[in-house]
């Protein structure tokens, strides 16, 4: 059976300019075909009867189609906590690790990669959600956040796995992988939500970060670092990781945003948390983490406009689960690049198509192309006009996965051969 969405404006993820009267047709949870009407219609006039006969076919008029966004870098199992206390006993985490992945869905971020996840309760929900038990967003998920010893290692007890040393580093990376890990997560330099924590300095040294890196791509997985300093940062991309969380202070080295953009090591920026930390009522949020947050934000922002005007992939990661930041929220970090120098194209890019080459996951999904899979979202409200709009439920009309409906708003209009067994309210 084919699905075919009409009338549409489409963003499809790559480079392309929005298509005016785009029709997208899907079939077996794959994209058929994602383009203009009219190339469409040149396509299957040979063989109308065959293509009416079996195709349900929804009008989008003044409706905006994108690929199902992609955040690259959440908390599952932190729910926006003002003093960034993640825990919760075993089976209440579970079920909070559940309803977070939901809330992104419903969001319309239809991937997630988790980075740092709790006791290895993500790895449950996930094959719940494989087995189509739940509904939830496609996960991508990192396991433990390998670090030093040091203070964070008490403050998220169930997301650290404590490695001191090549070997220990090496065993670290064999116990993720034995959990399901599709990339190994690196703490490389001190953290900004770690009180105590310098995220200037660096913490493993650069024989434990060539052993982790090796270790990992042994197991064909990539390495993502959590980095601010920028020391850090340059060795662990001679070590060869792929992906720079954060990367506060990167703009103190052109030579290293040179090497990336080479290298083609993906910068994650997570803007959204800081700004949400800066504009709360201060009462909410411990003194610790506004006044790192204050001091660290301007300097993220000037990386990522350095890194963006060198050539850097830039790859969209809300960090949401963090203080004041909110799981469903996650699309206002798409604003905060455009808001850092992107242009709102290229931050759309970085939400969709670039988030899916930063996962290695690009070959399959991540754009509205032929062959990809079939997760699209449909806003009301057009994007490149406001990019906040990308977040505002009131615009969101219905999110796909695979080819089927898995979140809509209540009472919506659509042929019950659309929905997928489990869908969520937006
Ligand atoms: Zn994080």
């Amino acid at each position: 059976m084919l699905t075919i969405l009409s009338n549409c404006t489409l963003i499809d993820g790559t480079s392309r300019a929005p298509v005016n009267d785009a029709l997208i047709a899907v079939s077996g949870g794959r994209v058929v075909y994602a383009g203009s009407a009219s190339g469409w219609k040149a396509r299957v006039e040979p063989r109308r009867n065959e293509t009416d006969r079996d195709s349900i076919k929804i009008d989008l008029r003044d409706q905006y189609v994108l690929p199902g966004l992609i955040d690259t870098h959440v908390h599952l199992s932190g729910s926006g906590e003002a003093d960034s206390q993640f825990y919760a006993p075993t089976g209440q985490m579970a079920l909070k690790i559940l309803s977070n992945a939901q809330k992104n869905l419903a969001a319309g971020i239809t991937t997630v990669r988790d980075l740092g996840g709790w006791s290895e309760l993500e790895f449950d929900v996930r094959r719940a959600i494989q087995r189509g038990e739940f509904a939830g967003p496609r996960m991508c998920l990192a396991g433990r956040f390998i670090s030093i010893t040091e203070a964070g290692a008490d403050h998220y007890a169930g997301m650290y796995r404590v490695a001191d040393g090549a070997d220990e580093v090496r065993k670290a990376v064999r116990e993720q992988v034995k959990h399901g890990a599709d990339v190994i997560k690196m703490g490389v330099t001190g953290a900004v939500l770690v009180e105590g924590g310098a995220p200037g300095a660096t913490h493993f040294n650069f024989d434990e970060m060539q052993a982790l890196v090796e270790e990992a791509n042994k197991f064909g997985k990539p390495v993502e670092m959590h980095a601010h300093g920028i020391d850090g940062i340059r060795k662990a991309i001679d070590a060869g990781v792929n992906t720079l969380e954060h990367g506060t202070y990167l703009h103190q080295d052109p030579n290293v945003i040179q090497q990336m953009a080479q290298r083609g090591v993906f910068l994650v920026p997570t803007l959204k948390v800081g700004w949400d930390i800066i504009h709360a009522e201060e009462s909410t949020i411990p003194a610790w983490i506004m006044d790192k947050n204050k001091a660290t934000q301007g300097e993220a922002a000037m990386s990522l406009k350095m890194a963006y005007e060198a050539g850097v992939q830039i790859a969209m990661g809300s960090d949401v689960g963090t203080p004041l930041n909110y799981h469903g929220e996650n699309a206002l970090e798409v604003y905060w690049m455009y808001k850092a120098g992107l242009s709102a194209m290229d931050a759309i890019i970085a939400a969709t198509g670039n988030a899916a080459r930063a996962l290695g996951w690009n070959s399959w999904m991540g754009t509205l192309e032929a062959g990809k899979a079939a997760d699209l979202i449909v806003h009301e409200k057009n994007p490149l006009e406001d990019l906040r709009s990308l977040a505002d439920k009131q615009s969101l009309r219905f999110v796909m996965k695979d080819g089927m409906v898995v979140a809509a708003r209540a009472g919506e209009a659509l042929p019950k051969e659309f929905f997928a067994e489990k869908v969520l309210a937006i």
